[in-house]
């Protein structure tokens, strides 16, 4: 019997998700969106602790960002967000005609580094998007009292952090905008998915208007069985709504997070930490002790230029590792390195990650570390 390859990650999924599905195919037989939506809305906002109209479901967490930044900030505006950060970020931002401005990322977290952003403030900025990088929040409340200052929306690219708290409180709860992404691999997945978390009940209108081609409100109907015939549109809008297909897999999905996948991503990433402790040329990334990470994924920074080696030694081990994230201010649609940000370049340069999925068994750590720890020495 051949041991299945260790993967850097997969989706967790089986026998439950299979009878939601079928259950939604067999028994109600409406596969668009109508009341596995409602529900799976109802119960992440239950999760969350928030009124269900807080909550927003669209078919990506890319479309969730896009209709939350669509809502929140005007055509040339301009977004900070960190250029550190899957492209889906400044895709989100250059869709809705606004402007991204790459930031610089602190080596210890990987998350936004404030400082620098406030040196690329101009009148036209009207946003800052912070990456919950490896689901870390760390410093969330630094990033709302620094748009509290300046007069700026904050959107949250919480993709990584579903499930996550920041001194006590859960991410998606902090009182602007938060969006996440229910993609495959992430903490949890509709097959694909996302939404959008606010208490901005504009912002949630708008956005559930606009997942549906901006037909005013035209959730309220599909949620109560019926259709719009006669109706206005006064704003551009999108095909972006979740599927009751999706809500099955999600709603199984978010009932399974806090006793099965948070628990063993948590457990895996702890052995991570032990392990790797005091290994040279490696630095950990830091997380804040007040706060509650649910780790998407497990990068670390290998230092010394020993990166490749490292990647090199690790696949022939049969290890897989992943780069989150080439750095967005050098590709070309975003300036192709016209800019330089040299902390953000350093870090593309170091950032390796280690395979993580609840799938993973105390030993496969183990069996990663001790191939990891004979390429560093
Ligand atoms: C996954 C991800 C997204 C986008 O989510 P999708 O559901 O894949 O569209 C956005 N930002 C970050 C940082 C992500 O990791």
């Amino acid at each position: 019997m051949t041991t299945p390859a260790l993967r850097l990650s997969r989706s967790i999924v089986g026998q439950a998700e299979a009878d939601a599905v079928s259950r939604v195919i067999l028994e109600d037989g409406y596969l668009g969106m109508g009341n596995e939506v409602k529900r799976f809305e109802e119960d992440i906002a239950a999760y969350l602790g928030v009124p269900a109209q807080n909550v927003v479901t669209a078919n990506t967490g890319t479309a969730a960002l896009h209709l939350a930044v669509q809502a929140a900030v005007q055509p040339g505006a301009e977004v900070l967000v960190q250029s550190l950060t899957f492209v889906a970020s400044f895709q989100a931002i250059s869709g809705a005609g606004a402007v991204p401005v790459a930031c610089e990322a602190l080596p210890e977290t990987c998350t936004i580094d404030l400082a620098d952003a406030e040196r690329r403030l101009t009148e036209r900025t009207a946003a800052i998007m912070p990456v919950h990088y490896a689901s870390n929040p760390a410093g969330l409340d630094a990033v709302y009292a620094f748009a509290h200052k300046h007069g700026l929306r904050v959107i949250e690219d919480a993709a990584h952090a579903f499930g996550c708290m920041h001194d006590g409180r859960m991410i998606g709860t902090f009182g602007d905008i938060a969006c996440f992404s229910f993609d495959g691999i992430k903490n949890i997945t509709s097959g694909e998915g996302g939404c959008i978390v606010t208490a901005d009940q504009t912002v949630a209108q708008l956005c559930r208007d606009a997942r549906l081609l901006s037909v005013a409100n035209d959730t309220e109907k599909r949620f109560s069985g019926q259709r719009s015939w006669d109706f206005d549109v006064t704003r551009q809008g999108w095909r972006y709504h979740m599927s009751n297909i999706m809500a099955a897999i999600g709603r199984v999905q978010l009932a399974r997070l806090p006793g099965e996948f948070a628990p063993a991503r948590m457990r895996l990433t702890a052995r991570y930490r032990q392990r790797l402790a005091g290994a040279p040329h490696l630095a950990l990334l830091t997380t804040d002790p007040r706060d509650v990470v649910v780790p998407h994924i497990f990068p670390v920074r290998i230092l010394d230029d020993k990166k490749h080696h490292v990647v090199d030694a690790l696949q022939a081990g049969g290890i897989p590792t992943g780069m989150h994230y080439k750095p967005n201010h050098l590709l070309t649609y975003y300036g192709g390195g016209a800019q330089s940000l040299p902390v953000t370049e350093m870090l593309g340069r170091q950032l390796t990650t280690l395979p993580l999925h609840p799938g993973m068994s105390d030993a496969d750590v183990d069996m990663v570390c001790d191939a990891l720890l004979e390429a560093l020495a």
